[in-house]
């Protein structure tokens, strides 16, 4: 069927109105760490105590934490675990494992390997972890109602660093906390994605007041109820903090911040009809990362957004590759959208996308039949349905264009490759 650029916004705004009162669940809280609240540090029994001030929680290379090498996480289940808790612990872990090269591996009693995360059970909290690697043993616990697979990824966070999103120096300009006796208190240095990111599995939800209120009013919820798992930025994020290598080393940088390496790896997709090289920027615009091309000699990222385009100068992101699109056992390439399977795809952004958690935006790319210019655009992934939506948007100069015929970009694994060049497999008896 074919539909026209009004029917195809008809649709996407059907799809908004009819998730736009998804009802709010369970309150979700964390105990992770307990001095993270502003006022009086409560304290749990047992766990060890971070130190009170920021530094000790800047999550990288601190006094007291360290990322985990080669991103190997030792861990023991402890007796308190029920075999429906291991159940859901081993679906965090998958979580992990299936979007980022971090692995999870059995801590074996005696082993010369001291430093490994115990996995237990306690009921007077929802949830709590050391940050970071410590040395030594640590803990990641989940109890009550909240002994979940999500609320084990979201402690899992933190002992991979992860800090909450609504701790971030700048989430005053995301949230509120004006109903709020007792908020969280914000962190510097934490490793985040230079977007604010509601549908972090590290963000309390929305509304709950340890989270906050979202300062817009379209952003109905967030935080871990809202997703299933990592958000796309939450694994951007650890995929960077654990120098992930194969389909996870693309990494998106922002504008302000591109080095001389970063500029030697911006993936260049093509060129213009004057010759220029074309690259893939995204930005933020309607509370949508929006992929499109790089302006180089402007320093903007053109894009098109609801049929409009714009010239983005600011919160601009470069997609790059390093080691090439062709290496490390794996290759990124545009593919027919018809034919892309799951999951191996590029994605930019993830549910909420009109309030529904179920769509992803991801780099699409096409020829105009015409002119045979190329474009950059955003093709929506619809996850509970497998399969992109049927028209892709793009811009090409100053003007919008819909295609069906349409490329997503992905990246393809050489698996014979990554058995005999992926660290944890050489090293580890998986
Ligand atoms: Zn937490």
């Amino acid at each position: 069927m074919a539909m026209t650029k009004n029917i195809y916004k008809k649709v996407v705004f059907s799809l908004y109105t009819l998730t736009v009162y998804f009802p709010f669940a369970t309150c979700y809280s964390c105990a992770t760490p307990d001095d993270w609240l502003s006022g009086s540090a409560r304290v749990q029994n047992g766990i060890p105590e971070q130190e009170d001030d920021d530094s000790a929680h800047a999550h990288i290379n601190t006094r007291r934490g360290e990322v985990w090498p080669n991103g190997i996480v030792k861990y023991k289940f402890h007796s308190s675990l029920t075999l429906r808790d291991m159940f859901e612990v081993k679906k965090a872990f998958e979580e992990f494992h299936s979007k980022t090269c971090v692995r999870f591996v059995p801590w074996k009693e005696g082993e010369r390997d001291r430093d490994f995360v115990s996995i237990e059970v306690d009921n007077k909290i929802c949830g709590i972890s050391n940050v970071c690697k410590i040395g030594g043993k640590q803990y990641a616990k989940f109890g009550g109602e909240c002994r979940t697979m999500t609320t084990m990824v979201h402690e899992l966070g933190h002992t991979l660093c992860l800090a909450h999103e609504h701790q971030r120096s700048d989430r005053d300009d995301y949230l509120n906390f004006r109903n709020c006796s007792e908020h969280p208190r914000k962190l510097r240095n934490t490793r985040h994605s230079s977007v604010y990111d509601y549908a972090s599995q590290m963000h309390y939800e929305c509304g709950f007041c340890g989270g906050g209120w979202a300062t817009t009013e379209d952003i109905r919820k967030c935080g871990p109820d809202f997703s299933r798992g990592l958000s796309i930025l939450d694994v951007e994020v650890i995929n960077s903090l654990y120098n992930c290598q194969g389909c996870q080393r693309h990494r998106w940088v922002p504008l302000s911040s591109l080095t001389h390496s970063d500029k030697a790896n911006m993936y260049n997709f093509g060129v213009t009809t004057d010759g220029s090289p074309l690259y893939i920027c995204r930005a933020l615009i309607l509370r949508q990362l929006t992929p499109g091309i790089y302006d180089e000699a402007n320093q903007a990222c053109n894009l098109t957004i609801d049929f409009i385009s714009h010239n983005l100068k600011d919160g601009v992101e470069l997609l790059t590759i390093p080691g090439g699109p062709n290496a490390q056992c794996s290759n990124y390439q545009f593919v027919n959208q018809a034919e892309v399977v799951p999951n191996n795809f590029v994605q930019v952004q993830g549910g909420p996308i009109f309030n529904n958690p179920y769509l992803s935006i991801d780099v699409a790319y096409a020829v105009k039949p015409a002119t045979g210019e190329v474009a950059i655009g955003k093709a929506l992934w619809v996850e509970n349905e497998k399969r992109y939506w049927d028209q892709a948007e793009f811009r090409i100069g100053s003007e919008t264009y819909t295609s069906r015929d349409y490329k997503v970009l992905c990246c393809t694994n050489n698996r014979d490759c990554m058995i005999e060049q992926t660290f944890y497999t050489s090293k580890l008896d998986l």
